[in-house]
């Protein structure tokens, strides 16, 4: 895979990457970005690609981590302020662990176990490595151990994982459990205000500095699979006074083929209404005139990219008749994604961006990342990119930030966000429409009423998923718009509880019908309110709100058979759709 960087490489100081944080809270950090650093020996490189590469070699930052992870005679183990035996365990039927423990283990050995996790219909099959945190050499009592700043300390782990599995480091106080999956090998930080009891989802409640007896790293099992493993403990200590450090390594991938760039984009929809303002509330066309959207949006282009093409950008542009469609970008993957592979992911999103130009339809470009902000410079390099490349079609839009999570605070990390990012698009791109995500998954769009985004053209995101969510939701967008802001609803969908199903409990959504009285109150509303949206997705996944059935074509031309019950009712709700007149109502 070629790495080549673009010139404006050199605007992001390469800081020190040994790690980055596993966690998501780096909220107090994002004061110290630098978007024009002069740090001394990057400050003189010149502005050009093939030395902008060689700078990622400058690391150093004090990370708090002189420990290590020394292993005994006897599976004892030293490490920082942790010693005590190291042990194994295998649960679930079936299932197995090897070694069965580690007192034979002789001095500086290898911490690697192997086996296979029968598969348990209520997920319970695990294999585990632990040691005791707090226990002498002659096993008289374990004692506990506690962090004395969830905040600010946590654990670095590093781990071999040839098996290639999903490995969670494992804390417990008793009975209490807690854990956190580990996103990277090679060494990462993962702070204990991370810690969840189910951190599978981060459902449960997170840790607080109980005291803790043991630690480990365990793989999961499945419910219906055996799942064989094999990995290895490198290292594992307790850190203190640890300061995340935000990855600003980019790959924005090969130099984009302008070539494939339509360049008469002055046609159908978008060019009888131009660019797009966000105003007062709703969304003008150049002429000031509101302008209503409604389209779909693609899936994931990670698992979804079949569907990026031109050909079902057209059919859904006129069999359907939308005028706006989302590229979703997927940023992380465990082995695709964006990250991982810039041009292959970046290339499918310029498709449908190209698609979009020619059939005269508004484009959404889409970092369909729930995490953003632990990768703020891949975010603002890739929509520099985009930026310079197509800042001048009315057709885009950026959307730089998916559905943010819960913890994910709209004024202490959203926002920062939001205006590191539009600071490097506004670079190229002085006034296409940027929308922005708001807290738990793009329900809280009124949280920026208080704080809003100081810039010439925003819009803010909101999603809802018929039979998940309520009024409230509207209630929210209402208030955010009588405000000024313009919300767009950039994701929606209809979700189990959205369908009257027949009595079959195997029953797929295409089984039943869509909840009109439910839908309507949502889309009514929409209407009403002259709200721009993109219905998720144009996919042929097998869940509640794809329109496609699977095996259906990847390049449009969908028949009658091809489309899922909601494929068939909203292909005529948007059929129905006279944009003009329902911006002029
Ligand atoms: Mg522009």
């Amino acid at each position: 895979m070629t790495t080549s960087k673009l010139l404006f490489l050199s605007l992001f100081t390469i800081l020190g990457l040994t790690l980055t944080a596993c966690g998501s809270k780096l909220e107090p950090h994002y004061s110290t970005w630098d978007t024009n650093p002069d740090n001394g020996s990057d400050s003189d490189t010149p502005t050009d690609s093939d030395t902008a590469t060689e700078t990622n070699s400058d690391t150093g930052t004090d990370t708090g981590i002189e420990l290590s992870f020394d292993v005994m005679d006897g599976g004892y183990v030293v490490a920082g302020p942790w010693h005590g035996y190291l042990d194994t365990w295998a649960s679930g039927d079936d299932s197995t662990i090897t070694p069965e423990g580690f007192s034979d283990a002789l001095a500086d050995a290898d911490i690697c176990v192997e086996g296979v996790i029968g598969d348990m219909p209520d997920w319970s099959g695990t294999a585990l490595v632990t040691m005791t945190i707090n226990e002498d050499e002659a096993r008289t009592e374990v004692y506990s151990w506690a962090p004395e700043d969830v905040t600010n300390e946590g654990i670095y782990i590093d781990v071999s994982n040839p098996g290639g599995t999903e490995l969670r480091v494992q804390i417990e106080s008793g009975a209490s459990k807690w854990c956190a999956v580990i996103k990277e090998t090679g060494g990462t930080v993962i702070l204990w205000e991370d810690f969840n009891q189910a951190c599978w989802n981060n459902g449960g409640n997170y840790y607080a500095g109980e005291p803790i007896d043991h630690v480990g790293v365990l793989m999961p099992g499945h419910n219906t699979d055996d799942r064989p493993y094999s990995y290895c403990i490198d290292e594992m200590y307790p850190i203190t006074g640890y300061e995340p450090v935000i990855d600003t390594e980019v790959d924005t991938g090969d130099p984009i083929d302008t070539d494939r760039i339509p360049t008469d984009w002055n046609v159908g929809f978008v060019g009888e209404h131009g660019m797009l303002q966000a105003q007062g509330g709703n969304l003008v066309d150049a002429d000031g005139n509101l302008v209503v959207l409604r389209g779909m949006s693609l899936f994931w282009s990670l698992w979804g990219g079949q569907f990026f093409n031109k050909e079902t950008v057209d059919w859904l542009a006129t069999d359907w008749n939308t005028n706006v469609i989302r590229a979703p970008l997927g940023i992380s993957g465990e082995i695709q994604g964006y990250l991982g592979l810039p041009t292959l992911e970046r290339e499918k999103v310029e498709t449908v961006v190209n698609a979009a130009i020619e059939a005269g339809i508004y484009v959404i470009i889409d970092w369909h990342d729930h995490n953003a902000a632990d990768h703020p410079y891949d975010a603002r390099a890739f929509f520099e990119v985009m930026a310079q490349t197509y800042g001048d079609y009315p057709n885009v839009i950026y959307e730089i930030w998916n559905e943010p999570l819960p913890e994910h605070d709209w004024s202490g990390t959203i926002k920062p966000y939001a205006d590191f990012v539009i600071e490097g698009i506004r670079e190229h791109d002085p006034d296409n429409l940027i929308v922005v995500g708001t807290p738990s998954w793009d329900q809280q769009v009124a949280d920026p009423i208080l704080d809003p985004i100081d810039d010439v053209n925003v819009a803010y995101v909101m999603h809802f998923y018929v039979g998940q969510h309520t009024g409230t939701l509207r209630s929210r967008t209402d208030s955010a718009r009588e405000a000024g802001h313009t919300v767009f609803i950039t994701e929606w969908g209809i979700w189990e509880g959205g369908y009257i199903m027949p009595e079959d409990p195997d029953a797929n959504e295409w089984d039943g019908e869509v909840d009109e009285e439910k839908l309507l109150e949502w889309l009514d509303w929409a209407d009403e309110n002259k709200l721009s949206m993109c219905m998720w997705s144009a996919n042929d996944k097998d869940e509640w709100s794809a329109i496609l059935k699977p095996g259906a074509s990847w390049t449009g031309e969908w028949a009658e058979e091809d489309l899922t019950t909601t494929g068939t009712y909203m292909r005529d709700v948007f059929n129905s759709y006279d944009y003009d007149a329902m911006a002029a109502q």
